[in-house]
């Protein structure tokens, strides 16, 4: 997360305009669920996993900050962290979002990283456009528009899911983009044509296909999806994994359905390209598929981002699988409730609305069951429970799901349910619950920060920096010093009138000190230049050398203070009483130190000059502060 030296050529000028027409709360509202707290809002953090929101948003500093993993900086570095790009590919991101044409855009140079992903999305637009085309004007493209009429596909969807059908030649597409002036490399890159093996040039690698575009977040294409339209095989063939696309990170119909679940705080997961279709064709726009294969990790923090629970509506054997279960697991891992909807006689939900209609697809979802019953019932369902061996192992199939549950007081309950149900002593049913919790812990989703050490669930860890912890000191003194640095940021000119009050060392760590001198340097700046007053937060922030000191002045810069200067005042004088004592006990501990040694020495005379001088500290210390407590 750099920012220093990763500006690449652009220029700062149009850097501060990008960041000026991105407001940072409505970026970031594009990606997760933000409530307004006071002047802040507040979020689930996207970069780790928690329950209570440590994810701070501020709209007046344009900064973000998580109080749990550390994760912190401005616009550029929010989708830096959270699409995974360099600074330019962020850069053009926000630029595109916010209408801003960047110089040398189309110009031709050396290809860098974020060069090669933007051509690759141009051929994949290029690419959709053709496919779209051949299916709606072309004679081949008949055969496969009869298919998709034949699955109640209708105009509509034809434009909002852009679907479309690749030719059966060899080469249709390969020709059709070159023409338009797209290299072969990056259409290569791009995996929609193969380099031929015993001869030169290249082949396409979807034909006689019909053709699902996939669409990132942004809408942007990444991939696509081909469906054969006879029996051959593979059956579907996606894109390969390219610079822009990863099936594993990618959700099909997200595009489309973003808006709704992050309205309804509810997503529905279906498992196939039409099942996604269909469903939003029946008014459920909030369902999505992942691409032919079980959940995975990533899938499952893209949808924690937007949504509280997710319903799963499978057909019964997929849902059984064992790989479509661990997916499960993860979404509820990543903080989800899941629900689970079985679709009877080993329908689809695409079959179940055609077959049944829309209400009963629509009650088939309310109907949806906790995942833990679900799993459950799978757990016993071919057991004969009328033996009492039979009782015996489901007992212990279903103590091994209980077992399971996060929450205590549920696991309770459903040892209680199925104690019951599967006539079995309670006590037993328990303590077997109890052996397999410690043994087999329910599957977690690692944080991927490297702030490992500070991830918690409970969101009251604060990233501090590394040597308060060593030399602990107290945290009143911490959050006096962060709040300074707060002020000085409003009015770096306090900083002189604590020096002036405390002496040179006002601050106790040397992140402090730093973050300070940047405030410093930055005042002293921008004072140059002619603006006085308070100093832009980000700009201090681009002065700091690595994450750490970063993360730790995010963390000072966006909490709240009084807007009042007569408020500020009486803080900064309770922030300086606190730094005073403190500084006060620091010396009055140094003396004890070289009094022991000077006792040891047998200087009789330095030692009783010493004292007094240490005796006379210390009832200043009592007269000003008055507190008993001995050490805060
Ligand atoms: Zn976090």
């Amino acid at each position: 997360m750099k920012v220093i030296g990763m500006r690449g050529q652009l220029r700062d000028d149009i850097l501060r305009e990008i960041r000026s027409r991105n407001d940072i709360v409505e970026v970031i509202s594009e990606y997760v669920l933000l409530k307004q707290t006071g002047k802040n809002y507040k979020a689930l953090c996207p970069f780790h996993t928690e329950r209570t929101p440590s994810f701070v948003v501020s709209p007046e500093r344009q900064l973000f900050h998580c109080f749990g993993c550390g994760a912190s900086g401005d616009v550029f570095a929010f989708i830096m962290k959270l699409e995974n790009m360099s600074f330019p590919e962020a850069a053009r991101l926000l630029a595109e979002r916010a209408g801003i044409d960047l110089p040398g855009d189309g110009a031709s140079g050396p290809r860098r990283e974020g060069d090669i992903k933007a051509l690759i999305l141009e051929a994949n637009e290029a690419a959709a456009d053709y496919f779209n085309w051949a299916l709606l004007q072309t004679r081949q493209g008949a055969t496969a528009l009869d298919y998709l009429r034949g699955r109640g596909i209708d105009e509509d969807d034809i434009v909002r899911f852009k679907l479309g059908y690749a030719p059966p030649g060899w080469d249709s597409l390969y020709k059709a983009l070159t023409r338009k002036g797209l290299s072969p490399e990056i259409l290569e890159a791009a995996g929609l044509i193969i380099k031929r093996k015993e001869s030169r040039g290249f082949y396409d690698r979807f034909r006689n296909r019909v053709m699902f575009t996939i669409f990132d977040l942004h809408g942007r294409v990444v991939g696509f999806g081909g469906r054969v339209l006879d029996d051959s095989q593979p059956k579907y063939l996606n894109s390969p994994e390219t610079a822009v696309f990863s099936k594993g990170s990618s959700l099909y119909g997200i595009s489309v359905a973003r808006d709704e679940i992050r309205a309804s705080g509810r997503a529905v997961i279906v498992e196939g390209y039409t099942d996604v279709i269909a469903a939003h064709r029946a008014g459920v726009r909030t369902a999505v598929a992942s691409l032919g294969t079980a959940l995975t990790q990533n899938q499952a923090r893209l949808l924690a981002r937007y949504a509280k629970e997710v319903v799963l509506a499978y057909d019964a054997d997929f849902a059984g699988e064992a790989a479509t279960i661990r997916g499960m697991d993860l979404l509820s891992a990543a903080g989800l409730q899941v629900k689970v909807a079985v679709f009877p006689g080993g329908k689809d939900p695409d079959e179940v609305i055609r077959s049944e209609g829309r209400d009963a697809f629509v009650s088939m979802l309310d109907g949806a069951r906790p995942l833990v019953e679900y799993k459950l019932d799978l757990a016993l369902k071919d057991i004969d429970l009328s033996t009492l061996q039979g009782r015996v192992a489901a007992a212990a199939r279903a103590a091994a799901v209980v077992a399971g549950i996060q929450n205590a007081v549920e696991r309770l309950e459903y040892s209680r349910v199925m104690a019951a149900r599967l006539n079995v002593p309670e006590e037993a049913f328990i303590e077997e619950v109890r052996k397999l919790g410690r043994t087999g812990p329910a599957p977690r989703v690692p944080s991927k920060d490297k702030f490992g050490q500070n991830r918690n669930t409970t969101g009251n860890t604060h990233v501090e920096g590394v040597s308060h912890l060593r030399q602990g000191v107290p945290a009143k003194v911490i959050k006096a010093e962060r709040g300074l640095l707060r002020l000085m940021l409003e009015e770096p000119d306090v900083y002189i009138a604590v020096r002036r009050e405390l002496g040179e060392v006002v601050f106790s760590c040397d992140e402090h000190r730093t973050i300070a001198a940047a405030i410093m340097d930055e005042a002293r700046n921008s004072e140059r230049g002619g603006v006085t007053g308070s100093v832009d937060a980000a700009s201090v922030i681009s002065r700091l050398a690595d994450d750490t000191l970063r993360a730790v002045a995010t963390g000072a810069f966006i909490e709240d203070i009084p807007v009042s200067p007569e408020g500020r005042k009486e803080i900064l004088s309770d922030y300086i009483k606190v730094l005073k004592e403190h500084l006060m006990r620091e010396r009055i501990r140094r003396m004890e130190g070289e009094l022991k040694a000077l006792e040891a020495s047998g200087d009789t005379a330095k030692f009783q000059e010493l004292l007094v001088e240490w005796q006379e500290l210390r009832s200043k210390l009592d007269r000003e502060f008055a507190s008993f407590g001995g050490f805060m």
